[in-house]
């Protein structure tokens, strides 16, 4: 289907957004490569969408209807993220080819996004893994799954907590999986989800349902095994004591510890081994497991199924809605709106932007449903119907469209969402008149009203 000739229904939506048959050079996409979505203007501190590329992601078929799960890495700089997704990346590969062992031969080389040792400049901002994978998950339905990296580079150490922690992070807050940490779960660690929490409460009073659904804290190096040993289990009896609310901890750490469970449907902590010296110190280091420890690899192969295996991928959810890669175009409009200039988002401007992107993803979705099914009725190789027709068709289709926006669940309150409505509305009638137009242009009779034409169809 990706290659078919732009439908009418395609021509149509052209106006008012690029058609995603335009925009699939996928020869430039195979073999997949990372994929910049947001770039960071370092000097100004300030981010930019690249929408072109985030479309061409997430509008592609068959991925662009399908619920989607984000695959993503938070957290400071050079600890090891981008390593870790490269080996996520080999996981889903291998997945693809029908599974089995996935960790890599002795000797090859890590690849993916680029990961390095060193302390050489690199582009800020957010990627993305070109190719949006398709897998089946035991309950027959399939999901799309979408691996995002973050990179931050600033000159001195010393920024670098402030400016990629705060600012890229919370930009990725909404899809924001796993909280990679080196070490331990530090104060300033958890304050960084103080506006999670904080989002997360204000989210509730209208959902009522958990606004985010998983939160891994990965622990890098953890150096204490004999106290909680490394794994899933190790880190459950951690982060328990860590979450723990003391009378001591600052009011906001201790509010954090409160609500944090009462955010995520599910958090968890696993604490890996340090990967050895040679992967931490050595500049000629390339990723291959030869020189890589045997029990950092051991807790490589238990990690990375836990997040990516088909019974374990978490579908992403926003207000209690099933998000697919289309909706989370729009998602990522509406956030990376609110962030322009500003250092932290404030919870509220969060929660406006939840709502209008709810609302635009819902209008979204109807709008494609209406046009889905018009296009099957009177579209470019359909025949001619005669008015009254395609009246009913439009109606009918018309009333569903509307009834598919109104189930979908929203945020903003009835009289935000009725704004939306109206726009729904709108859009309907006038590409139902585009569709009237197109429709006239295959009438016969009616293109052959003057003789010269009446005379040619008779000769046929
Ligand atoms: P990122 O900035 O967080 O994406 O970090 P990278 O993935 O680019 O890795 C930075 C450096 O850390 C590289 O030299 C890796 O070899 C090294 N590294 C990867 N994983 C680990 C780990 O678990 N512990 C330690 N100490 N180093 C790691
Ligand atoms: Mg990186």
């Amino acid at each position: 289907a990706a290659n078919e000739t732009p439908s009418f229904h395609q021509a149509l939506d052209r106006e008012h957004s690029p058609s995603p048959a335009d925009m699939l050079a996928d020869s430039d996409l195979e073999g997949g490569c990372p994929v910049q979505l947001v770039v960071a203007d370092e000097d100004e501190h300030s981010f930019s969408l690249q929408e072109e590329a985030l479309e061409r992601l997430l509008l592609r078929e068959p991925v662009q209807d399908m619920s989607v799960v984000v695959v993503s890495v938070a957290g400071a700089f050079r600890k090891g993220k981008s390593f870790l997704l490269d080996f996520m990346l080999r996981y889903m590969y291998s997945q693809k080819q029908g599974g089995g062992s996935w960790l890599g031969g002795a000797d090859e080389p890590l690849t993916g996004f680029t990961w390095r040792g060193g302390c050489e400049r690199e582009t800020t901002g957010i990627l993305a893994w070109s190719e949006v994978f398709v897998v089946d998950k035991p309950d027959g339905s399939q999901v799309a799954v979408l691996l995002m990296d973050t990179q931050g580079a600033f000159d001195s150490q010393s920024t670098i907590k402030d400016c990629e922690e705060v600012t890229v992070t919370s930009r990725l807050w909404f899809v924001f999986q796993v909280y990679n940490l080196s070490q331990n779960v530090q104060e300033d660690d958890l304050q960084h989800l103080q506006l999670f929490t904080e989002y997360g409460r204000l989210a509730m009073e209208e959902v009522y349902e958990k606004p985010f659904q998983s939160l891994m804290f990965l622990i890098r190096d953890w150096s204490y095994p004999y106290e909680h040993p490394y794994g899933l289990e190790g880190g459950r009896g951690f982060l328990e004591k860590r979450l723990q609310v003391k009378q001591n901890q600052h009011e906001e750490l201790q509010n954090v510890r409160k609500h944090i469970h009462s955010c995520f449907s599910n958090i968890s902590c696993f604490l890996l081994p340090h990967p050895g010296l040679r992967v931490a110190t050595n500049p000629h280091f390339d990723g291959r497991l030869r020189d890589i420890d045997e029990d950092f690899q051991a807790r490589l192969v238990e990690l990375v199924p836990l997040l990516l295996s088909p019974e374990n991928l978490v579908v992403k959810e926003i207000g209690g809605q099933k998000v697919t890669c289309r909706d989370l175009l729009h998602y990522f409009k509406a956030y990376m709106k609110i962030y322009q200039g500003e250092e932290l988002p404030h919870p509220k401007s969060m929660l406006q932007a939840t709502a209008e992107a709810n609302n635009l993803a819902a209008v979204a979705g109807a709008k494609e449903m209406y046009t889905r099914s018009m296009e099957q009725i009177c579209g470019g190789e359909r025949p001619y119907l005669c008015p009254s027709e395609l009246q009913r068709h439009h109606s009918e289709l018309r009333e569903l469209s509307l009834r598919h926006f109104r189930s979908v669940k929203k945020m903003g309150g009835e009289e935000f969402c009725r704004r939306y409505q109206t726009q729904l509305e709108a859009e309907l009638d006038d590409m139902f008149s585009s569709f009237s137009k197109h429709n006239e242009g295959k009438n016969l009779f009616h293109a052959a009203r003057t003789p010269a034409t009446l005379f040619v169809l008779m000769a046929v």
